[in-house]
């Protein structure tokens, strides 16, 4: 199991389907990007929701015309979600998420 895999689990739904618990799988995964890459500019992750979106829609298109996996589409939607959360996280504190940016070597500077 991947490291993606870990907020479904042995299971192919979150633990509840409410907007609440997507909600709640969301956020998790957003606190692991965020662990994982620190935060980032808006640049970086407009252009990772595009990517995101694009997967998503092929996912989607793969379940509904070449037999693809349904879990694929939950997946690609909380990697989207995620990411659509780090943008709004700290939105009013223009100094923080959208002057971070980080060289190829994973170096931060200032954009400001
Ligand atoms: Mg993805």
């Amino acid at each position: 199991m991947t490291d993606k895999h870990e907020w479904l689990g042995t299971h192919t739904r979150a633990p509840d389907e409410s907007l609440d618990g997507w909600a709640r799988v969301c956020r998790a995964q957003a606190e692991r990007n965020l662990a994982k890459w620190g935060p980032q500019d808006w640049e970086t992750l407009g252009l990772a929701i595009a990517e995101e979106t694009g997967e998503l829609a092929q996912a989607i298109l793969k379940c509904l015309h070449e037999g693809g996996p349904r879990d694929r589409i939950q997946e690609e939607a909380v990697d989207l979600g995620a990411l659509c959360l780090q943008v709004l996280q700290g939105f009013s504190a223009p100094n923080s998420v959208i002057s971070v940016r980080k060289d190829n070597q994973g170096h931060s500077s200032e954009k400001n």
